[in-house]
This record gives structure tokens, sequence and C-alpha cells, in this order.
């Protein structure tokens, strides 16, 4: 199954709990004025690759406790959304999503509630810059942290960073979080 993304991030500790593995899809139409990640909106931008590939790199990464998806949109690549979180749920790893839909836009989705039935964590709304928030997840005050197994509890999540900058060997940076810097963020 063919996905496009944006970015994949092996180890990030500013995108839910614990060291997680982070991929931001590319393509979102949602139009969320101020948005953190402009550069994820077009349909045909960022790279295409497989859903087992990006699986494989996740199950490749050590020391993680599970993976976050970002965008961009995920909900927007329904198909290869409901087959990358029905291949992880498989694996130990807990699964975070953030949408720019609410819980009740992403039940009627093609796939939304299949992809419900498989993630730990939701994270939904569109971001609303006069309601700036940047902290717990949260982008602004109106979107929703949805608990959807008991893998995680409310207090999990208040004391996240805010921002990160990672260095990788390679010499190349990830700047990533809830507060304007620069690079990619999740919405
Ligand atoms: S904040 Fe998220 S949902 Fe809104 S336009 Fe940006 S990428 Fe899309």
């Amino acid at each position: 199954m063919k996905m496009r993304l944006h970015a994949f991030e092996p180890a990030s500790r500013a995108n839910g709990p614990g060291l997680r593995a982070v991929a931001w899809f590319q393509g979102c139409t949602i139009g969320c004025h101020g948005c953190f990640n402009p550069d994820t909106h077009s349909l045909v931008g960022g790279y295409e690759t497989e859903v087992g590939a990006l699986v494989a790199e996740i199950l490749a990464t050590p020391g993680i406790e599970g993976v976050s998806l970002s965008g961009g949109e995920p909900f927007q690549q329904p198909d290869a959304l409901a087959e990358l979180v029905a291949r992880l749920r498989e694996t130990p790893f807990s699964i975070l999503v953030f949408s720019g839909y609410t819980m009740e836009s992403i039940r009627k989705l093609p796939r939304g509630p299949e992809v419900l039935a498989h993630i730990d964590v939701l994270v939904a709304g569109p971001y609303v810059e006069s309601r700036h928030l940047g902290s717990g997840l949260l982008g602004s005050s109106n979107q929703r942290l949805h608990l959807l197994t008991t893998r995680y509890r409310p207090g999990d999540f208040a004391p996240l960073p805010t921002a990160e900058v990672i260095l990788h060997r390679d010499g190349s940076m990830t700047v990533s979080g809830f507060r304007r810097l620069s690079g990619y963020y999740s919405c």
C-alpha cells in the first residue's frame, strides 16, 4: 500500500508520552488559519513510500515506546492509515494520531471507525489560531485529547516538552513540537 509522507523522525519526545517515532503525513485540505505546517498541505509534496517500508523503519528503531502519526492530515490517506495502524497494533508500540478533524467527523469518514478501533490516543480538532494553547499536545484550546484505551492517563500528557530540536548524525536537524520555531509540527 502506497502512502505519501512529509517526514519521519525515529526518536521524538515532544509528540506524545515517552520516546516515539513520528510520521508526518503529506497532504491536508482542512486549511486552518495559522497552521504550523503549511509545507505539509500539498497533496503532491513530500515523498511516496510503502506502508510496509514505514513499519519496517519503525520496527528497526530501538528504544521507542510508541508511534505518533501527524501531518498534514492522516485521515486524508484513509486506506494507508488504516493499514498502518492495523499493522502497528500487532506490535508492542502505543499509537497516537493527530487529526484536524473532530472525533464526530472521524466517525463518519471512510475507515475512520476502523482506525479509531486500533489506536490508543487521538488528538482531534482543527487548529484555531485565536485559541492557541501549545501545551499537553494541544495546539489550540478547542482541540480534544481522546484516550481510547487504558494505556495512558491524562497526567501522562501534562509534562511533555512544547518543542524539541533533534540533531542527526548526518548534520541535519528536526525541530518539532507545539511552539513555533521552524521545522515539523504536530497540529
Ligand atoms: S493545523 Fe493540521 S489540520 Fe489544520 S491545516 Fe494544518 S495540517 Fe491541516
